[in-house]
């Protein structure tokens, strides 16, 4: 039989708790990081009317429906 100190085996679930959700809550913000840049990824701003348009064609260039001035993609800003 092991016999360790009260105080240890506390320290040691605690642990093991605090180390669970640690690595439960990195593991859902990456894959909430993943849905929102994915969700954005089409999305574009246009520099000059500032419209919010979404565009799904592989051109690096993309034309603005309201404008007509062609903006360049950047990659998304998540939070
Ligand atoms: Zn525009």
């Amino acid at each position: 039989m092991i016999s360790i100190p009260l105080h240890w085996l506390v320290f040691v679930c605690l642990f093991v708790c605090l180390a669970g959700i640690f690595f439960v809550w990195v593991g859902y913000e990456g894959i909430r990081r993943s849905r929102a840049k994915h969700a954005v990824r089409n999305r574009l701003r246009c520099e000059v009317c500032c419209m919010e348009f979404e565009d799904r064609s592989a051109s690096p260039l993309a034309k603005c429906p309201r404008c007509g001035s062609l903006n360049e993609r950047t990659s998304p800003r998540t939070f």
